[in-house]
């Protein structure tokens, strides 16, 4: 059986090892827990083991733990696709969004993010993979978006966001990876202040940290096997 304390250590471990073999300081990227379809008791858990960062695909199920009191003062991130009518929730009560595909739902999270909360920190979603995965978009898009979403006054961009297609090919994946830290690289050049590469999950974090990765997100090596789809079909 899966112990969440004894699981985060090891995911901690890898973490420091990816991050040392890469030539990398040991800060240099963030562990997101992501505790979608698990229940609130897990992610308490994990909160006393002393994590803090956490993140959460379904609005719904989402809010429902950042409004617990049993969970308060830790960081919540939006990983999950985000339709018009959940942006509200969003706004008012997560700290990041990392699949921002549309110039639209950054405008309306712009909009309706309390006057009193801090800037929303956003990452651009990039379909790395061409046809094969469906969220995102193309890279020939994303510097466009990304200027866009910079001058929107209540969000501040940090970066780009990529989930490859799952392949068993290592080489593959890291190419993924390599391409959006590219995309991260033109960014900078066109003047935009980023400095997050949202990349790596359970079964190829080291491949994403060695191609620069500084958020880590990784939900089964943390909670267990997910065995259900989600609390809340949305
Ligand atoms: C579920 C999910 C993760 C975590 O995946 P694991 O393979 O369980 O580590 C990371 N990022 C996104 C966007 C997810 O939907």
């Amino acid at each position: 059986m899966t112990s969440i304390p004894a699981n985060l250590q090891a995911v901690k471990q890898r973490l420091a090892l990816a991050l040392q073999a890469a030539g990398r300081p040991p800060a240099a990227a963030v562990l997101m827990a992501v505790s979608k379809t698990w229940p609130a008791g897990a992610v308490r858990e994990a909160a006393e083991a002393g994590h803090t960062v956490f993140g959460e695909n379904y609005v719904q199920e989402g809010v429902s733990k950042i409004l617990d009191p049993a969970l308060a003062g830790l960081q919540w991130h939006f990983i999950g696709p985000l339709q018009s009518n959940k942006t509200r929730l969003v706004a008012t009560h997560f700290d990041w969004v990392h699949s921002i595909e549309r110039l639209r739902i950054a405008e309306r999270l712009s909009t309706q993010r309390p006057p009193d909360s801090e800037p929303l920190q956003v990452c651009i979603q990039v379909n790395v993979s061409g046809e094969d995965s469906k969220s995102g978009v193309s890279p020939a898009e994303c510097l466009e978006l990304a200027r866009q979403v910079s001058m929107l006054p209540n969000l501040r961009l940090r970066g780009l966001m990529c989930i490859p297609e799952p392949s068993h090919d290592s080489a593959l994946t890291r190419q993924r990876f390599a391409t959006l830290r590219a995309l991260l690289e033109a960014l900078r050049r066109d003047g935009l202040d980023v400095d997050t590469l949202s990349m790596g999950m359970s079964d190829d974090l080291e491949l994403a940290v060695a191609e620069g990765s500084t958020m880590v997100r990784v939900g089964s090596a943390i909670f267990g096997n997910r065995q259900y789809q989600a609390i809340s079909k949305e």
